[in-house]
């Protein structure tokens, strides 16, 4: 949980006054948008996991990795704060995932590129935007990173925000 740093545990929020305490640390689904979308029947076609999802679409197949983009957050304790997200990949790259996924070495294996796969709840759609998916050490998820640059996602990711951001944002993924 995140809470606003320094002491005393009281202190207030720069932006509204009020005191935020035990905002969730990370959030996401735990299904790509297009898994959530089909029919349960369509489902016992396809493939999920934790970590990974496999998409039979109109005769094609369709590859999702879950991955964490990271947001530094300026005024909280711990200093930092986590989407959960999946990120479409080519096969080609699900393959290269598939081959190292136990691999010691895997965080060597070079970025790939995908789309994300979920829609947060941003002003502008994020579902779409170009990812760079960097492979880490056994244990440890993808780390995204968003390639657009002019995006709210992306700069939040560059800059970071303060915790009032993610209060709201988390407000807003529940309003969804
Ligand atoms: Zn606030």
């Amino acid at each position: 949980m995140l809470s606003i740093a320094g002491v005393p545990a009281s202190r207030l929020c720069p932006v509204c006054h009020e005191s935020h305490q035990d905002v969730a640390e990370l959030l996401g689904p735990t299904a790509p948008d297009a898994w959530l979308a089909i029919s349960e029947g369509e489902r016992l076609e396809a493939e999920l996991t934790p970590d990974v999802c496999i998409l039979p679409d109109l005769g094609r197949t369709r590859h999702f990795v879950r991955g964490h983009i990271q947001l530094p957050v300026m005024d909280a304790e711990p200093p930092m704060f986590v989407w959960s997200v999946w990120v479409e990949l080519d096969q080609e790259s699900m393959a290269a995932i598939a081959r190292s996924w136990s691999s010691p070495n895997r965080a060597a294996i070079p970025p790939l590129t995908g789309r994300l796969a979920t829609e947060l709840p941003y002003e502008e759609p994020t579902r779409g935007l170009e990812i760079t998916v960097h492979t880490r050490d056994l244990g440890l998820v993808p780390l995204l990173m968003v390639s657009n640059t002019t995006h709210a996602l992306a700069t939040e990711q560059r800059e970071g925000v303060h915790l009032h951001r993610i209060v709201e944002l988390g407000a807003r993924l529940q309003r969804q």
